[in-house]
């Protein structure tokens, strides 16, 4: 996937004009309702404010800065300092504060699981999970290829309905009669709002967290008094995982 590189929003007043990179990116063209609907006029000034950048030494750093986030579209800004001593000397080992890097802000990446959020993160996740997965099935990454010789359950659980909602039900339409399109508003909500358990819906939701917290545990019981085994030794013969997922 080609990375989307995004220039981060200037820093304002704030930042010191001493510190590095701050000079060259508070200088922008005047924003004016006039101009800011103009593709061609948006082009120009981000051409002339990394004309500058490269003119000031600035755009190689900041590139490897960016180019560092992988592709992510809304990486999360952070401000601040950090200092690492040596706890038994108090020796200064290292110290970083955001201002002196070249976006003004350390930039992490976003970590979404949504396509629409973030395109390149959500498939980094995607391929992690792969992995993951095919390690546990046929070891490497640490895990002993005898692994491929255990059995494994993948079990889907998915939580309650509280009365039948507009939905795409692969090729048939959806039980109103229509064929819902990607991002129609309807998806998801009540056929018939009057009927719908509104209750048991928000109940269940405010509950889910202490719901799975006795489910997992009850399980792990579960599968251990089954299997003969006390909780303690189930470790080592069974592995339990949980992945959300999230649609
Ligand atoms: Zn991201
Ligand atoms: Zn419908």
């Amino acid at each position: 996937m080609p990375a989307q590189l995004q220039l981060p929003t200037p820093a304002t007043t704030s930042t010191p004009a001493s510190a590095a990179f701050a000079a060259p990116a508070l200088t922008t063209s005047p924003d004016t309702s006039a101009n800011r609907n103009s593709a061609l006029e948006r082009r120009a000034r981000l051409t002339a404010r990394l004309a500058k950048l490269a003119a000031a030494g600035y755009l190689a750093p900041l590139a490897r800065q960016i180019g560092s986030l992988g592709g992510c579209t809304r990486p999360i800004r952070m401000t601040g300092h950090r200092t690492r001593l040596d706890t038994a000397t108090g020796q200064i080992l290292d110290h970083l504060d955001t201002r002196h890097l070249p976006a003004g802000e350390l930039l992490l990446r976003c970590g979404n699981r949504r396509t629409t959020r973030c395109p390149a993160c959500s498939t980094l996740y995607r391929y992690d999970t792969y992995q993951l997965i095919a390690a546990g099935l046929r070891g490497g990454k640490t895990i002993p290829t005898s692994v491929a010789t255990h059995p494994r359950v993948f079990a889907t659980l998915t939580a309650p309905g509280f009365g039948p909602v507009h939905n795409q039900p692969g090729t048939t339409p959806c039980t109103c009669g229509t064929r819902h399109a990607d991002g129609d508003p309807l998806l998801g909500t009540p056929l018939n709002p009057q009927r719908y358990d509104y209750t048991g819906a928000v109940l269940w939701n405010a509950h889910a967290p202490a719901l799975w917290a006795r489910f997992t545990t009850h399980l792990r019981r579960e599968i251990a008094n089954a299997a003969g085994l006390t909780q303690r030794t189930l470790r080592h013969h069974a592995t339990l995982s949980y992945e959300p997922l999230r649609v």
